[in-house]
């Protein structure tokens, strides 16, 4: 537990407006361009609904962490303003002093459903990108210790950060994508989703028989091994290839880190 996260507790329970930090500063209020939404490499665009994240999906990347495979897909969310456009900046909150990266391909639902069976996984499927599940590991390990939630660890601001998005129209089935991210030029990350322990067409059937899934909510299907930190003034870069020489090109991720 760092000092800073102490301090937000500290005040928890203030009541008066000079010692509260939420008062500190005044209100910021922006004006975002638009909903948060997915943009396709042909063009088309399609509003963002909730982004479901998938943990310990490849056993190695368990183990790193210090764990096994789930005996169930282990599910937590993020919300839809976290995600973050190609060329934008990861922005370290300052409660944080552990900013991970983990690099994943991303499941886009182009149709309203629920109670869809694997085998028809693919009908509902919008498109693939890639994605990084940026995550505050200090403060993910304090609330897996607490047995509080992971929202503050994985739904900060700018934490899903995300490519264009290849239309799934493009594939006969649901492909297999290599992963790959590096950090000032220097690999940290290399796997394939054929490594996956649980595949996307079961990761469907199981979000769609607990949620209800909507056109524009999204998977993040979990991380190979390597996860590890960035810090302010890092650039991480991300590809994502189709497996089996697919003639697609798959967009790329440049990121810059930053702090609060
Ligand atoms: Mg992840």
């Amino acid at each position: 537990m760092n000092s800073n996260i102490d301090c937000w507790r500290l005040h928890e329970t203030a009541t008066s407006e000079s010692v509260n930090p939420f008062f500190v500063s005044p209100t910021i209020i922006i004006a975002m361009s638009s909903h948060p939404h997915f943009t396709f490499t042909n063009g088309s665009t399609l509003e963002a609904g909730t982004i479901f994240g998938i943990g310990k999906n490849y056993a190695a990347h368990a183990r790193e962490m210090g764990g096994e495979v789930p005996a169930s897909p282990m599910v937590f969310l993020k919300p839809p303003a976290a995600l973050l456009s190609d060329g934008g900046t990861v922005v370290c909150p300052a409660f944080s002093t552990n900013l991970h990266y983990e690099v994943e391909m991303v499941v886009v639902i182009g149709e309203d459903c629920v109670d869809v069976s694997a085998s028809k996984a693919a009908s509902v499927i919008a498109g693939y990108g890639l994605g990084i599940d940026m995550t505050l590991r200090d403060v993910q390990a304090a609330a897996k210790q607490d047995g509080s939630p992971w929202a503050v660890a994985k739904g900060f601001r700018t934490s899903a950060p995300i490519s264009r998005i290849i239309p799934a129209s493009l594939f006969s089935s649901i492909p297999d994508f290599d992963l790959q991210l590096a950090v000032n030029r220097v690999t940290k990350q290399q796997s394939s989703t054929t490594y996956m322990e649980r595949s996307v067409a079961v990761l469907v059937e199981y979000l769609s028989a607990v949620f209800t899934l909507r056109k524009g909510d999204c998977i993040y299907t979990g991380t190979p091994e390597g996860v590890g930190r960035v810090i302010a003034g890092d650039v991480v870069t991300a590809t994502m290839t189709a497996d089996a020489g697919i003639a697609v090109t798959v967009p790329t991720l440049t990121l810059s880190v930053g702090i609060a």
